[in-house]
């Protein structure tokens, strides 16, 4: 699965990332479908309370009006446009999803009341020139997962 990155997303994160410093920080993703197997976020929470230098934990509550407003702003188009998966740093880690962010991954793809069949985890963080760097990891139901393709994308002008 390839996951793009656009630009102003991007920078929107490597802000966030740069004032949460060492604490971890997350929120939810929300995509475009454009191709099979091939997604580009277009939007994403971002969550700054909940997190330590070594957990983060999204509140649920939190997410149900940026939700709701991107769906109202795409139409309710929800085959294209709809709920991606989650995101998290990992600023003192390497970004890999540790057991604890998968097994709350495979809550999520099990929750019938999310309505997923899969979910994705892109995990983040800002390296030692305070570039952003992530990894994007596929969750299905069934215990499985599988890696995925991160692509930031250039400005389009
Ligand atoms: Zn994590």
């Amino acid at each position: 699965m390839e996951i793009f990155l656009p630009k102003e997303v991007a920078y929107k994160l490597t802000k966030a990332l740069d004032k949460a410093g060492s604490k971890e920080i997350g929120g939810i993703l929300m995509g475009e479908y454009i191709s099979e197997a091939v997604y580009r976020i277009k939007d994403l929470t971002i969550q700054s309370d909940g997190g330590t230098y070594s957990f983060f934990e999204r509140i649920v509550e939190g997410i149900s009006n940026p939700l709701q407003q991107f769906f109202q702003k795409t139409k309710y188009d929800f085959t294209r446009f709809n709920y991606l998966g989650e995101w998290h740093s990992h600023p003192n880690f390497a970004p890999y999803p540790s057991s604890t962010d998968c097994k709350s991954m495979w809550e999520i793809v099990e929750d019938s009341s999310v309505g997923a069949n899969f979910a994705i985890l892109m995990i983040v963080r800002l390296d030692y020139i305070q570039c952003l760097e992530g990894t994007i990891t596929v969750f299905l139901s069934g215990h499985k997962m599988f890696k995925g393709t991160l692509i930031q994308e250039e400005p389009s002008s």
